[in-house]
């Protein structure tokens, strides 16, 4: 501790430990939940704006803990990047989730159906990020073009040279690189021109007031625009009512995900939406 004077070091010192072993529970916690298979995914569909096929799911993680119940992605992912277990997870939740999509290919013969799926930073930093990639593939069968990686505009910047090297290796093999919650960050066009993504999300923060707002209604047009120009194309993220879908099938958006379409579903659940038995 700091030495500066009778009680409040105590105090500060007291707290720092209670945060630490706090910490280092919940870290063996998350360690025993990759082994103990308490992680799952859910799968939200999503959809082509102009013909309602689902063109994809996007994976979304969640833990089962036996005391705490359902604990959300935005709870734990932090604590695991900073522990490091965010390999493990990161690594289960590709393997897993490309199985799953190529096994939805064979049952409902749809080659071409493909699967997004989320990346931290600290884990695409990572020397064996792109090996790890691979390995899913090689184990799934997967076709590389079915494989969609988000990456948000934050942590594509943050160490831009390797970051870029690595998208670089990443389309070699043919794998898909959305940026996460566009327009929700920082990027600047110098930036969006080096990436070498394929695919823009749009943050639901300009999704949500979309027919009400004529400003968002203006940005939201120009990133379909801007996305067009540059060869990328676009999904609308949180859409939650009919009046947003019609203005953005309006706007010429590729595709959209949001509770107005599907929620996310346990993968028996997505079934018939993948099947396209259910829309
Ligand atoms: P995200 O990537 O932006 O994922 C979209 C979030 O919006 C999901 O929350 C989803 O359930 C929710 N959502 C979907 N449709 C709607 C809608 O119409 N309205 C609203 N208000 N929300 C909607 P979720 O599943 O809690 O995930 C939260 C975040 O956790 C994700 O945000 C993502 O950043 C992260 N995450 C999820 N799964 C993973 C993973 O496997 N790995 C990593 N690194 N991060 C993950
Ligand atoms: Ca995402
Ligand atoms: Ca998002
Ligand atoms: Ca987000």
């Amino acid at each position: 501790a700091k030495k500066v004077g009778g009680n409040r070091v105590e105090r500060y010192s007291a707290q720092m430990n209670e945060e630490a072993l706090h910490r280092l529970e919940m870290d063996s916690h998350l360690r025993k939940a990759v082994e103990e298979n308490e992680l799952f995914l859910c799968y939200q569909p999503i959809v082509d704006i102009h013909t309602g096929a689902v063109k994809a799911t996007e994976a979304l993680v969640r833990w089962r803990h036996p005391k705490l119940g359902l604990v959300r992605p935005d709870e734990f992912i932090p604590l695991a990047e900073e522990t490091g277990v965010i390999h493990e997870i990161g690594r289960w939740v590709l393997r897993t989730a490309c199985l799953q999509t190529k096994r939805w290919q064979k049952m409902t013969g749809n080659d071409d159906l493909a699967v997004f799926v989320n990346v931290s930073a600290v884990q695409f930093q990572h020397e064996r990020f792109v090996g790890d990639v691979k390995q899913a593939l090689r184990q799934s069968q997967l076709p590389p073009s079915c494989l969609h990686l988000e990456l948000t505009e934050h942590s594509m910047l943050r160490h831009l040279p390797s970051t870029l090297r690595t998208m670089d290796e990443l389309r070699r093999l043919g794998v898909g690189i959305a940026v996460d919650d566009f327009g929700s960050g920082y990027s600047s066009f110098h930036y969006l021109k080096q990436l070498p993504a394929t695919i823009l999300k749009i943050d639901r923060a300009f999704i949500e007031h979309l027919h009400t707002n004529a400003s968002d209604e203006a940005i939201v047009k120009a990133m379909i625009t801007m996305g067009r120009g540059l060869g990328l194309e676009t999904i609308a993220e949180g859409v939650e009512t009919v009046e947003q879908l019609d203005r953005l099938r309006d706007l010429q958006c590729t595709y959209a995900q949001g509770y107005a379409l599907c929620p996310p579903l346990m993968a028996e659940e997505a079934t018939p939406y993948v099947a396209g038995v259910r829309k």
